[in-house]
Protein backbone atom coordinates (compact mmCIF):
# COMPACT_ATOMS: atom_id res chain seq x y z
CA UNK A 1 0.00 0.00 0.00
CA UNK A 2 1.04 3.52 -1.12
CA UNK A 3 2.20 6.30 1.76
CA UNK A 4 0.88 8.99 1.27
CA UNK A 5 0.99 12.51 3.61
CA UNK A 6 -2.32 13.25 5.08
CA UNK A 7 -4.33 15.45 7.28
CA UNK A 8 -4.55 13.48 11.27
CA UNK A 9 -6.75 16.31 11.94
CA UNK A 10 -9.00 14.94 8.84
CA UNK A 11 -8.59 11.27 10.06
CA UNK A 12 -9.73 12.36 13.41
CA UNK A 13 -12.85 13.57 12.81
CA UNK A 14 -13.76 10.54 10.08
CA UNK A 15 -12.89 8.57 13.09
CA UNK A 16 -14.84 10.84 16.16
CA UNK A 17 -17.58 9.89 13.50
CA UNK A 18 -17.57 6.51 13.14
CA UNK A 19 -17.08 6.12 16.79
CA UNK A 20 -19.82 8.28 18.34
CA UNK A 21 -22.69 6.17 18.35
CA UNK A 22 -20.73 3.49 20.77
CA UNK A 23 -19.89 6.45 22.59
CA UNK A 24 -23.51 7.59 22.63
CA UNK A 25 -24.40 3.88 23.42
CA UNK A 26 -21.85 3.65 26.82
CA UNK A 27 -22.52 7.23 27.64
CA UNK A 28 -18.87 7.89 27.42
CA UNK A 29 -17.64 11.71 26.66
CA UNK A 30 -14.79 12.52 24.25
CA UNK A 31 -12.64 15.59 24.48
CA UNK A 32 -10.39 15.95 21.69
CA UNK A 33 -7.92 19.19 21.34
CA UNK A 34 -6.30 18.91 18.16
CA UNK A 35 -3.44 21.09 16.81
CA UNK A 36 -4.27 22.29 13.52
CA UNK A 37 -2.38 21.15 10.03
CA UNK A 38 -0.73 17.50 11.81
CA UNK A 39 0.49 15.77 8.89
CA UNK A 40 1.77 12.32 8.85
CA UNK A 41 2.97 10.31 6.17
CA UNK A 42 1.45 6.23 5.59
CA UNK A 43 -1.20 4.46 4.64
CA UNK A 44 -4.12 6.02 6.13
CA UNK A 45 -6.04 2.98 6.54
CA UNK A 46 -3.57 1.38 9.16
CA UNK A 47 -2.97 4.55 11.13
CA UNK A 48 -6.96 4.81 11.20
CA UNK A 49 -7.00 0.96 12.43
CA UNK A 50 -4.89 1.94 15.30
CA UNK A 51 -6.64 4.56 16.45
CA UNK A 52 -9.56 2.96 16.30
CA UNK A 53 -8.43 -0.23 18.23
CA UNK A 54 -7.01 2.15 21.08
CA UNK A 55 -10.09 3.69 21.25
CA UNK A 56 -12.63 0.70 21.44
CA UNK A 57 -10.11 -0.60 24.04
CA UNK A 58 -10.78 2.39 26.19
CA UNK A 59 -14.19 2.25 25.14
CA UNK A 60 -14.23 -1.61 26.32
CA UNK A 61 -12.55 -0.98 29.73
CA UNK A 62 -14.61 2.22 30.49
CA UNK A 63 -17.59 0.07 30.23
CA UNK A 64 -16.99 -2.19 32.62
CA UNK A 65 -16.73 0.12 34.90
CA UNK A 66 -19.29 2.58 36.50
CA UNK A 67 -17.34 5.10 37.15
CA UNK A 68 -17.30 8.32 34.76
CA UNK A 69 -16.15 7.64 31.47
CA UNK A 70 -14.12 10.22 29.67
CA UNK A 71 -11.83 10.07 26.61
CA UNK A 72 -9.68 13.00 26.02
CA UNK A 73 -7.42 12.59 22.75
CA UNK A 74 -4.56 15.11 22.47
CA UNK A 75 -2.77 16.30 19.06
CA UNK A 76 0.21 18.11 19.09
CA UNK A 77 3.89 18.96 17.20
CA UNK A 78 6.87 18.85 18.73
CA UNK A 79 10.56 18.42 17.81
CA UNK A 80 9.23 17.57 14.00
CA UNK A 81 7.12 15.06 15.18
CA UNK A 82 3.23 14.26 15.79
CA UNK A 83 2.29 13.20 19.04
CA UNK A 84 -1.31 11.67 19.35
CA UNK A 85 -2.32 10.82 23.05
CA UNK A 86 -5.71 9.03 24.04
CA UNK A 87 -6.47 8.66 27.35
CA UNK A 88 -9.36 7.11 29.24
CA UNK A 89 -10.45 7.13 32.52
CA UNK A 90 -10.48 3.49 34.66
CA UNK A 91 -8.55 1.51 36.63
CA UNK A 92 -4.40 1.61 36.61
CA UNK A 93 -3.01 -1.09 34.23
CA UNK A 94 -1.10 -3.47 36.39
CA UNK A 95 2.65 -2.76 36.17
CA UNK A 96 3.18 -6.93 35.46
CA UNK A 97 0.34 -6.60 32.54
CA UNK A 98 1.66 -3.45 31.19
CA UNK A 99 5.10 -5.03 30.06
CA UNK A 100 3.19 -7.67 27.66
CA UNK A 101 0.11 -5.65 26.55
CA UNK A 102 1.46 -5.28 23.24
CA UNK A 103 2.52 -9.01 23.00
CA UNK A 104 0.73 -10.88 20.52
CA UNK A 105 -2.46 -12.89 22.53
CA UNK A 106 -2.04 -11.23 25.60
CA UNK A 107 -5.50 -10.14 26.53
CA UNK A 108 -8.12 -10.04 30.09
CA UNK A 109 -10.88 -10.58 28.10
CA UNK A 110 -13.10 -13.50 27.63
CA UNK A 111 -13.82 -13.28 23.88
CA UNK A 112 -10.42 -10.99 23.49
CA UNK A 113 -7.64 -11.95 20.70
CA UNK A 114 -4.77 -10.03 22.11
CA UNK A 115 -3.84 -8.86 19.00
CA UNK A 116 -5.06 -5.07 18.67
CA UNK A 117 -2.10 -3.99 20.30
CA UNK A 118 0.21 -6.05 18.70
CA UNK A 119 -0.89 -5.45 15.23
CA UNK A 120 -0.84 -1.61 15.95
CA UNK A 121 2.37 -1.38 17.38
CA UNK A 122 3.55 -3.22 14.12
CA UNK A 123 1.94 -0.34 12.04
CA UNK A 124 3.21 2.41 13.95
CA UNK A 125 6.53 1.05 13.55
CA UNK A 126 6.58 0.21 9.81
CA UNK A 127 5.92 4.00 9.91
CA UNK A 128 9.05 4.59 11.49
CA UNK A 129 6.99 6.12 14.73
CA UNK A 130 6.37 4.70 18.26
CA UNK A 131 3.31 3.41 20.45
CA UNK A 132 3.55 3.03 24.40
CA UNK A 133 1.21 2.84 26.92
CA UNK A 134 1.19 5.05 30.50
CA UNK A 135 -1.19 3.96 33.15
CA UNK A 136 -2.24 5.30 36.43
CA UNK A 137 -4.86 5.30 39.21
CA UNK A 138 -6.50 8.18 36.99
CA UNK A 139 -5.46 7.73 33.66
CA UNK A 140 -4.05 5.25 31.36
CA UNK A 141 -2.90 6.48 27.90
CA UNK A 142 -1.64 5.37 24.39
CA UNK A 143 0.64 7.95 22.98
CA UNK A 144 1.47 7.55 19.09
CA UNK A 145 4.60 9.33 17.73
CA UNK A 146 4.95 9.86 14.25
CA UNK A 147 7.40 11.95 11.85
CA UNK A 148 5.28 15.33 11.00
CA UNK A 149 5.23 16.41 7.40
CA UNK A 150 4.35 19.92 5.67
CA UNK A 151 0.68 19.55 3.41
CA UNK A 152 2.72 20.07 0.52
CA UNK A 153 5.19 17.17 0.83
P1 LIG B 1 -7.88 -7.38 23.22
O1 LIG B 1 -8.61 -6.08 23.06
O2 LIG B 1 -8.36 -8.42 22.25
O3 LIG B 1 -7.83 -7.88 24.62
P2 LIG B 1 -5.50 -5.79 22.74
O4 LIG B 1 -4.18 -6.16 22.18
O5 LIG B 1 -6.25 -4.72 22.04
O6 LIG B 1 -6.35 -7.13 22.78
O7 LIG B 1 -5.34 -5.38 24.26
C1 LIG B 1 -4.62 -6.25 25.13
C2 LIG B 1 -4.98 -6.00 26.58
O8 LIG B 1 -4.48 -4.74 26.99
C3 LIG B 1 -6.46 -5.93 26.89
O9 LIG B 1 -7.05 -7.19 27.06
C4 LIG B 1 -6.46 -5.14 28.20
O10 LIG B 1 -6.17 -5.97 29.29
C5 LIG B 1 -5.28 -4.20 28.03
N1 LIG B 1 -5.71 -2.85 27.62
C6 LIG B 1 -5.70 -2.32 26.39
N2 LIG B 1 -6.14 -1.06 26.39
C7 LIG B 1 -6.45 -0.75 27.66
C8 LIG B 1 -6.95 0.41 28.35
N3 LIG B 1 -7.25 1.54 27.69
N4 LIG B 1 -7.12 0.34 29.70
C9 LIG B 1 -6.82 -0.78 30.37
N5 LIG B 1 -6.34 -1.90 29.80
C10 LIG B 1 -6.15 -1.89 28.47
MG1 LIG C 1 -8.37 -4.63 21.53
Amino acid sequence: QEKVVFSLNDLMDQISAFVYPRLLELNVSLKQELEQNLFVKGVQEEIRQVIINIIFNAIEVMAAESSEAVIHIKGYRKDGKIVLETSNTGPKIPDHLIKSIFEPFVTTKKTGTGLGLYVSKEIIEKHNGKLFCRSNDDWTTFTIILNAYDKQE
